[in-house]
């Protein structure tokens, strides 16, 4: 039997919450190992999830004993005489485990065998705040803000990058060998490499073209538009210093107290497919029937805008307009008359359905001007032969009622700001936090739950006070 591929197994059913294969692997492993502290460990993690506790103070303390200096143990023994009510001598466990001054390998490990537990704890911990009154359950504001991953720029390759890397090693395996040919016809100069050194440096670049082409066909092969060497799942995006591999953080803060209702990891490099998923677990967590949702300009996304009407989520973002030749008309110059399915073009004019076209996968119907032909304003709208066109795509009826929405209410653009940035700002310039130290989206997803449980604890203790969050927990 191998004992590391069942220990690994039973961490695995444990973080999955597979408590019946937990259990049967643990049972395995106490057969194969009695005693040893990490199956008493194990066997004590999983007595508090099946909320067992009392049972499970045994094997935690024997694991303790053992390796008095593990955090998981002692955090998982202040669980569960939590659980059994006996606070002070459960505070004494958690102040244990704080004071200790675990390495970067004790905390790797603790992210990485407790990442089911702390998803847990970060959502409980959102529920309690939910009971404790902190959550208004109107208004919420949806940002998405890019963490740097373990992975450099040099070891993030796009196709762009790689025909750019060939045709570079290209050029200069040519210069090389011209220079070969002219060095038969020169003197020898010492100070200029030999044609040996040369004969190597060109086989080092026809190495690395290998290499480079290698990649080439992997990207082709897997379908990826990138790839990221020391970490895999991290993406190159686009950030406000530039382009750097990242991953993108989804956050949604309720308007009260500015605290982090739901959040999300994802390795997507722009924020346009994201507004649905987080305006519903956002309002799954407030537990209400209406909501509204301000977001800034990457969230625009017609299809997405109307689904969050059909399910109660009133969305705001800033119009984007359409863009256009300096000094003619723009499509946002254009009247859509829904009660005659045409557009009213600049010259007051009508602009008649057409056919439908499929652009990616999205149905596009055209317009056409039915009386462009002679239009003294031509010259500013078109330089078709026959007559302006328009598209209208899927869910652009929902992004004009939100358009009116928006210019309704302007304050709510300026309360999107405030909203978000207070906790972007409070982990990236207060805490420093711009970078997540773990590897893999699995990984990163654990380490962004203590961040952002993290964040929520402190906002109520800043508004409730230590005692009151403290009381509410018990
Ligand atoms: S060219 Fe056609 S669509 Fe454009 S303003 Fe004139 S009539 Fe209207």
């Amino acid at each position: 039997m191998d004992l590391a591929a069942l220990n690994q197994q039973a961490v695995q059913a444990l973080q999955s919450g597979d408590l019946a294969k937990a259990d049967s692997l643990i049972g395995q492993l106490l057969t194969a190992r009695p005693g040893h502290p990490l199956v008493n460990y194990l066997l004590g993690a999983l007595r508090v999830q099946q909320g067992r506790s009392a049972e499970a103070l045994e094997p935690l303390e024997a694991a303790h004993r053992a390796k008095p200096d593990n955090v998981s143990v002692l955090l998982h023994m202040g669980n569960a005489l939590q659980t059994l009510k006996r606070f002070d001598e459960a505070v004494m466990k958690y102040d244990l485990a704080l004071k200790l001054k675990p390495d970067f390998k004790t905390i790797a490990d603790f992210r990485r065998d407790n990442a089911g537990a702390i998803k847990q704890a970060c959502r409980q911990f959102t529920m309690l705040c939910k009971e404790m009154g902190l959550f208004g359950g109107r208004l919420v504001g949806i940002d998405g803000s890019k963490y740097r991953a373990v992975n450099s720029k040099k070891r993030n390759f796009t196709e762009e990058k790689l025909n750019g890397l060939i045709k570079y090693v290209d050029k200069k395996v040519d210069e090389y060998l011209q220079t070969m040919d002219e060095m038969d016809s020169e003197e020898i100069d010492e100070r200029k490499p030999t044609k040996e050194e040369l004969t190597e440096k060109i086989e080092e670049l026809r190495r690395r073209k290998q290499d480079y082409e290698a990649k080439k066909k992997v990207l082709e092969e897997t379908g990826e538009t990138q790839m990221s060497l020391t970490d895999p799942d991290s993406r190159l995006m686009k950030t406000k210093d530039g382009k750097n591999v990242c991953y993108n953080l989804q956050m949604a803060v309720d308007s009260k107290h500015k605290l982090i209702i739901a959040h999300e990891v994802i390795n997507e490099c722009n924020d346009q497919q994201q507004l649905l998923n987080m305006a519903r677990r956002a309002k799954e967590v407030l537990g209400v029937e209406q909501i509204e949702v301000v977001a800034d300009k990457g969230y625009w996304n017609g299809e997405q805008v109307g689904e969050c009407d059909k399910e109660g989520i009133t969305v705001y973002i800033p119009e984007k307009r359409t863009s256009s030749k300096e000094g003619t008309f723009s499509k946002d110059d254009f009247v859509y008359r829904a009660n005659k399915d045409v557009y009213e073009c600049p010259a007051k004019q009508e602009l008649q359905y057409w056919y439908t076209h499929n652009r990616n996968g999205r149905d596009v119907r055209v317009y056409k001007g039915v009386a462009c032909e002679g239009c003294e304003i031509r010259s500013k709208c078109t330089t078709s032969s026959t007559s302006r066109l328009v598209r209208r795509w899927p869910g652009e009826d929902a992004l004009e009622k939100m358009g009116q929405r928006v210019r309704g209410d302007p304050d709510k653009m300026k309360l999107r700001g405030q909203l978000v940035e207070h906790p972007s700002g409070t982990l990236k310039r207060w805490w420093g936090y711009e970078q997540f130290l773990t590897k893999g989206l699995k990984k990163v997803a654990a380490e962004s739950d203590l961040m952002i449980l993290a964040y929520n604890i402190r906002r109520v203790i800043n508004i409730e006070g230590t005692k009151k969050m403290i009381d509410a927990l018990a």
